[in-house]
């Protein structure tokens, strides 16, 4: 894979070269105030090595959805205002991303400058099927740069203008982020200490089927909390009342606990859940055993939300005994303090595990934070949840394969 060695030699000097950077700066916003700033955070080594070495430094990124049309509550002026905080110097705004305002600042740039560009999903260009006119917005892009640094590891499994296209078309390699994911990711696919664990949650199983059958030959221990263990206790015959619960994956799901079986893996599921009465932050609630769900005292209206104190320090005995683990998807539907619990221990197991200890994943990673524990006390926290998931599927990424990475 092309790296930020090889793009300097490519142009002969990255000083006053202007480098266009697509970062994935897709923080979670509220009331235009950012609420976790990981991702600026994820990006400032790329940016530092580019300002140093004298380049005039683009940043472009998505926020949000916003359909291809500019819409204020998706500005990225909050993002770019952080950045200037965080670098420690003035940073640009660009109140488009290809027109009169970015051309403007781009060309107001001077070594070592840098401007942020208005939310690249503010043009349908970015993200639209017909590869031709993707083609044409990543044209007017390139217009702006001379080279091209792909660090938004969030997006690289997406083959959009500013990601696929764009790469393409300049000079490019890829950022400091990527490579650090890249590696991590690789620590947890090429020969992984073990003994190696998998702990999935989240809201759905159907999102994670592919990591599942992919990482089942691999891991010693699978642990399955979250919303799609009730799949699984219900695979096993377990009532779970009006607990999430997906009828279409049960045979799949079977398939899965059968596999596990026969290539003696642990699968370790809740023997304890934490059931409310409705699925609301005050809900009445009570701890039940998994076999038991539908005989609390809210019966079959009973809605499991998180696993429960004797799952909890299973898991977390299971995690700390691992050499290397990985963690997607919470435990129970941490938003609400009540039902945090799970999410929390898992979090505190994972802190302490010695070896490789990983979180992927948005709601996760945001998690983690919310629960009040410091990025360092992991050994990662991927920035990217679906592209690391479909990394670890094993599937080809287009934003990397475009870098040269086999
Ligand atoms: P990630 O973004 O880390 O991959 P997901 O998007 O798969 O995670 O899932 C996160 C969501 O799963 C959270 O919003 C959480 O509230 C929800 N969740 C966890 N447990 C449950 C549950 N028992 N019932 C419903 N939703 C749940
Ligand atoms: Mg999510």
């Amino acid at each position: 894979m092309r790296t930020l060695d090889s793009l300097a030699e490519a142009v002969g000097t990255l000083d006053g070269t202007r480098v266009i950077v697509r970062c994935d700066l897709n923080v979670p916003l509220r009331d235009g105030v950012i609420t976790d700033d990981g991702r600026v955070r994820a990006s400032l080594p790329t940016l530092n090595v580019l300002v140093n070495a004298g380049a005039r430094v683009i940043v472009c990124s998505h926020l949000g959805r916003p359909d291809g049309v500019p819409d204020p509550r998706y500005s990225l002026a909050p993002v770019a205002q952080r950045l200037s905080e965080l670098l420690g110097k003035p940073v640009a705004f660009a109140r488009d991303t290809v027109g009169e305002s970015a051309q403007e600042a781009v060309a107001a740039l001077e070594d070592g400058g840098v401007v942020v560009l208005e939310n690249l999903r503010f043009n349908p260009g970015e993200t639209v099927k017909d590869d031709a006119e993707r083609r044409a917005f990543a044209e007017q892009l390139a217009a702006l740069g001379d080279a091209m640094v792909s660090d938004g590891f969030g997006v690289v499994h997406r083959k959009q203008a500013s990601v696929y296209e764009l790469a393409q078309i300049l000079p490019s390699a890829a950022g400091l982020l990527i490579e650090t994911e890249l590696d991590v990711l690789d620590r947890l696919t090429e020969n992984p200490e073990r003994p190696y664990t998998v702990v999935l949650g989240g809201s759905k199983v159907s999102d994670k089927l592919g990591v599942i059958s992919h990482l089942l030959p691999r891991v010693d221990r699978l642990l399955v909390g979250g919303g799609m263990l009730f799949t699984f206790l219900a695979a096993e015959g377990h009532a779970v009342a009006s607990s999430l619960l997906e009828k279409d994956q049960l045979d799949t799901v079977r398939g899965y606990i059968a596999e596990a079986g026969e290539r003696g893996v642990e699968l370790v599921l809740p023997t304890d859940v934490v059931v409310a009465e409705r699925f609301a932050a005050d809900a009445a609630h009570e701890v039940v055993a998994a076999d038991a769900i539908e005989q609390s005292a809210f019966g079959a209206a009973g809605i499991g939300l998180d696993i429960g104190p004797d799952t909890a320090a299973r898991f977390a005995e299971a995690i700390r005994g691992s050499r290397t683990v990985f963690w997607n998807g919470p435990m129970g539907v941490f938003e609400f303090p009540a039902f945090a619990s799970g999410t929390k221990a898992v979090a505190e197991a994972l802190a302490s595990v010695d070896g490789l200890g990983v979180v992927g994943g948005g709601d996760s990673a945001a998690a983690v934070r919310q629960l009040g524990f410091a990025d360092d006390r992991f050994g990662h926290i991927s920035t990217g949840g679906g592209a690391s998931l479909e990394f670890l599927e094993g599937k080809r990424l287009p934003g990397l394969t475009v870098l040269g990475w086999e």
